[in-house]
């Protein structure tokens, strides 16, 4: 079959990335779907390294004091805990599950946030045991935090109060202001039990003003809570800092184009679905862009408004920390044409690549690396091979990628698709074991300087 010609699919390719175009050229990929049998991520703790070094010095150059905690449910690596231990960096955890996690990785319990909605005792009791910060959801919360830290408990409890977005007032977290009126008496009556060491918050969507907006309204209720006699020296941004997959032009011209004819079945997703994978500010510069906003009603920037009153910014970004942190390889096990397409069916299933779960699909353009490195167009001149992928699931809907991907040449058996920066989120957030399929194993690729070399994340137990 030769395919439609190239410009009549739509196409987003990822940023370009040297280091793992270099990984993609070694052979290394090959070696390891050998080894595997199956599908496999592999990860790169130096770009997350890199990605908290780059918030820092967001924080250092607007001059203002401030914590970083890698929110844990982007990826449940253990590579990523380790760099955080090793730095001093904080986590953001959710369930009981998370802390003995982190904690195991050595990470010190005065460096954890604890979030989530209505936290489980056990939950509670443990991160007030070991000195973690808990992010207060609502009122009923904190009293059973209050009762645990009053039950002989060797230290007071640590606490945020969340605050319920008034900009998004159908959110299921947090406290309204009535309730934080309340929630702020309780902590007063509380006494040593507690100490409320500020507010909290996390926004949907990737905008930075409405950030900076909330934020300046939770300096406000800081100084408020000062005025009662409660610590209240720091709030929580939350996280939603944006990764830029792509390209300006090759996003929007990705959007203008698309239609359900490039999709199999003519599967129809509508736009707004999709993840931005173009983002003209993200990751530490959206950082910066909170920092440098004036909030609402305000003269001065966010990090004027943090310095004059001494008060501390903490972040959990997720998926920006893992921003070109991690790739996903599946091997092709099978090519079959259709009119004018092929599917291509992979050794995996799309619970490998989370946004399929969301009723959208992850668009960055998987490349297809045959033995010799990464595939360049048929010199036979047969042309591109648009395709969809397939999972190797007995379900009509496990497709990896609806889109039909225009590759440069037709896919052999035993070539691999490597779907790229898929650690925020895509690899492991809905992965199940379904048909008796192993999960895909985690692969680190230390930044050696040379010839790449490679452990797994968990080492097998003896
Ligand atoms: C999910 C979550 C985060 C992380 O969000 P990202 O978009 O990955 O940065 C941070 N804080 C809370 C409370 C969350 O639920």
């Amino acid at each position: 079959m030769t395919g439609i010609p190239l410009p009549l699919v739509p196409t987003l390719p990822a940023h370009p990335d040297l280091q793992t175009d270099a990984v993609l050229d070694s052979g290394l990929l090959h070696e390891l779907a050998h080894a595997f049998g199956g599908p496999f991520h592999f990860l790169l703790p130096h770009r997350f390294d890199d990605n908290l070094a780059a918030f820092r010095t967001a924080l250092d150059e607007a001059g203002v004091d401030g914590r970083v905690y890698y929110a844990k449910k982007a990826n449940k690596a253990a590579a990523w805990i380790e760099r955080c231990a090793a730095t001093g960096t904080g986590v953001d955890v959710a369930s009981l599950g998370e802390l003995r996690e982190v904690l195991g990785h050595g990470v010190r319990g005065e460096n954890v946030v604890v979030t989530g909605p209505a936290k489980n005792e056990e939950l509670l009791r443990i991160a007030v045991l070991q000195g973690a910060l808990t992010a207060v959801d609502c009122l009923d919360e904190l009293d059973r935090l209050i009762a645990l830290a009053r039950t002989g408990a060797v230290r007071p409890a640590r606490l945020l109060l969340r605050r319920l977005p008034p900009a998004q007032p159908h959110s299921r977290f947090g406290m309204d202001e009535a309730e934080l009126a309340q929630a702020l008496e309780r902590c007063v009556r509380a006494g040593d039990a507690v100490r409320m060491e500020g507010f909290s918050f996390h926004l949907s969507g990737y905008a930075t003003q409405p950030r900076a907006d909330l934020a300046g309204q939770l300096v406000d209720l800081c100084l408020k809570a000062r005025v009662m006699g409660l610590q209240a020296d720091r709030i929580s941004i939350g996280g939603g800092f944006a990764v830029d997959y792509a390209a300006a032009d090759d996003w929007h011209a990705f959007l203008a184009a698309q239609r359900p004819e490039h999709y199999h079945a003519r599967k129809a997703f509508s736009a707004p679905d999709f993840y931005p994978y173009h983002s003209p500010v993200a990751g530490a510069d959206a950082l910066r862009a909170v920092l440098s906003a004036v909030p609402e009603g305000g003269h001065d920037s966010l990090a004027s408004r943090l310095r004059e009153t001494g008060t501390l910014v903490l972040m959990e970004p997720g998926r920006a920390l893992l921003d070109r942190a991690g790739a996903s390889v599946f091997r092709v096990q099978g090519v079959k044409d259709r009119d004018g397409y092929g599917i291509l069916t992979v050794d995996g299933t799309s619970l490998s690549l989370s946004e399929q779960w969301f009723n959208s699909e992850y668009l960055p353009d998987p490349v297809l690396v045959t033995p010799d490195g990464r595939a360049r167009p048929d010199p036979a001149g047969t042309g591109a091979f648009p395709a969809a992928v397939g999972g190797a699931s007995c379900l009509e809907s496990d497709l990896l990628t609806w889109r039909k991907i225009p590759f440069p040449t037709r896919p052999s058996v035993g070539d691999l698709l490597v779907y790229p920066n898929t650690a925020g989120y895509q690899m492991d957030s809905n992965e199940s074991p379904f048909h008796d399929l192993p999960l895909p194993p985690k692969v680190v690729l230390d930044d050696t300087g040379g010839r790449p070399r490679w452990r797994l994340d968990r080492r097998p137990a003896c």
